[in-house]
Formats: C-alpha cells, structure tokens, sequence
C-alpha cells in the first residue's frame, strides 16, 4: 500500500520547524533571504533549489476575522504525477513513480535535461513545485525522505513537526485521520475542505477557501482533465520546436 502525508493547516503555528529540518536531512546551506520589504513573514519568499518545503503565510481580512492562513508547500506526489510526463518523453527512468511508497522522485540524471523539458515539467505541474538549480543543472523537489520511510522512519518535516500538523502512513490510515478531522473542524469553520483528496498523496485539510493560503494550494483549474493524450501531443509540438532550432 502507498504512503500519505495527511497535514493538518488548523493545527499549523507556522514555527518552521519543518522547513529547517528538510533542509538538514537534505544537507542545504541557507538561502540570503530578505525579511523586510515584502510585507510577510515568510522566509523564504518561494520554493527554491535549496527549500523543498516553504511554510507560506497569508494574512486574510475574512468577513468577521481576520484570519493567518500558514501552508507548509511541497510536492503532491501525484497519483498521476503530470510532471513526468515530458520527463518520459525526453529520456524514460529520469523520473520514477517509487511503487513500494508512491513517492516521485527526481533521479541525478535530470540535470542534463534541456531548458525545454525542465520547462514543460514545471508547465504540467498544478501546484508549481519543481525547481532547477541554474548553476548545476539539478533539477529537484521534496523526495519523500524515501530512504528513511524505506528504513520505517517517517520524513524529517513530520519527525520534527510539534503540533501534529505533519502527519504521514499508510494512505488508508492518512484518509481516514483527515476525514475525521476534517468532521470535526467544519463545526467551526463550514469551508473547511481536504484538498484534491483522490489526486495527491499529501492532503491538505484547510480551514478556508484554498485561494486563501496560497494561489496553487489547490491545482490550477483544468490540470487533471488533461488527458495523456493531450499532454503528449502539445509536448509533441513542442521538441518538435525546439528540435528547429
Ligand atoms: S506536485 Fe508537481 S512535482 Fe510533485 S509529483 Fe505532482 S506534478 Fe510532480
Ligand atoms: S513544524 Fe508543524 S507547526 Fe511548525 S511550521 Fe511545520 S507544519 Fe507548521
């Protein structure tokens, strides 16, 4: 059975606790960041080579409230990972869909591949995820922590996670504890929705609207109705353009 994140933004202090434990399992230096002159508190201001988990904060003025909405940003790993799409097209193995957890995974190899391809991966993505190191080349994005969940340790942001936001399992076990929190919180908060459940295996439970913590907390309108089909078709045209020139 695959593996699930369930994390739960109504229990979320936005501490970053998280976001710096992924970035020493993954063994990054810090990003030159700058706190003043964006109007937010969030450090740093997007996913980048050396981030694969943001804590992204958003101030609402709700009808009643005012609301700090805080959205611990990561790949989905899609049941359907649209990403790997054009990665296949350009050479098959780049990106492996791991069949013991479910986890995507971007191997070593990606980072030879042309701007193009790089480009459509990220075009085929709804939530915007995959970034590329313009120096080395490499190409990558949160990996599950799949050694360890291979070893039976879960990822690092769930292990350093204090409030029991970060939750991973078996994908039955995640559905079932997000349902039940989920039955609990629409008490108080009626919008309170799991995020395109069927489609990830990272669940998002969210108190408000999605627009409201981030502009691709939820996918882009469309991205899953892309038929295979379609998708290798415009990709079709497209190293078709760049073979040109
Ligand atoms: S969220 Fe984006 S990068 Fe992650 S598996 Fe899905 S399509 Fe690929
Ligand atoms: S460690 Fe937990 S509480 Fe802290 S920012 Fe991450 S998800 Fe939120």
């Amino acid at each position: 059975m695959s593996k699930t994140f369930f994390i739960d933004t109504t229990r979320c202090t936005a501490c970053r606790g998280c976001q710096v434990a992924c970035k020493e399992w993954q063994g990054f230096e810090g990003n030159q960041t700058k706190q003043v002159g964006w109007g937010s508190h969030q450090n740093p201001p997007d996913l980048n080579p050396k981030n694969y988990k943001v804590v992204r904060f958003s101030e609402q003025k709700l009808k009643d409230r005012v609301a700090w909405n805080f959205f611990p940003d990561q790949c989905r790993h899609c049941v359907d990972p649209s990403c790997k799409y054009p990665a296949d097209e350009y050479k098959k193995g780049l990106v492996i869909l791991d069949e013991e957890t479910g986890a995507v995974i971007y191997t070593d190899a990606c980072r030879d591949m042309p701007k193009d391809v790089f480009q459509q991966m990220l075009d085929f993505c709804p939530y915007n995820i995959p970034r590329r190191d313009e120096k080395t080349g490499v190409i990558n994005k949160c990996d599950m922590c799949v050694e360890r969940v291979k070893e039976g340790l879960v990822p690092m942001c769930v292990k350093a996670c204090p409030t029991g936001t970060m939750n991973f399992g078996e994908r039955e076990d995640m559905i079932d504890l997000a349902k039940k929190r989920l039955g609990i919180v629409k008490k108080e908060f009626p919008e309170a929705q799991i995020i395109d459940e069927e489609a990830v295996r990272v669940l998002y439970l969210v108190a408000y609207k999605p627009e409201t913590y981030f502009k691709t907390a939820a996918a882009k309108p469309g991205t899953f109705d892309v038929t295979r089909k379609e998708a290798l078709a415009k990709m079709g045209q497209s190293f078709r353009n760049f073979f040109r020139v």
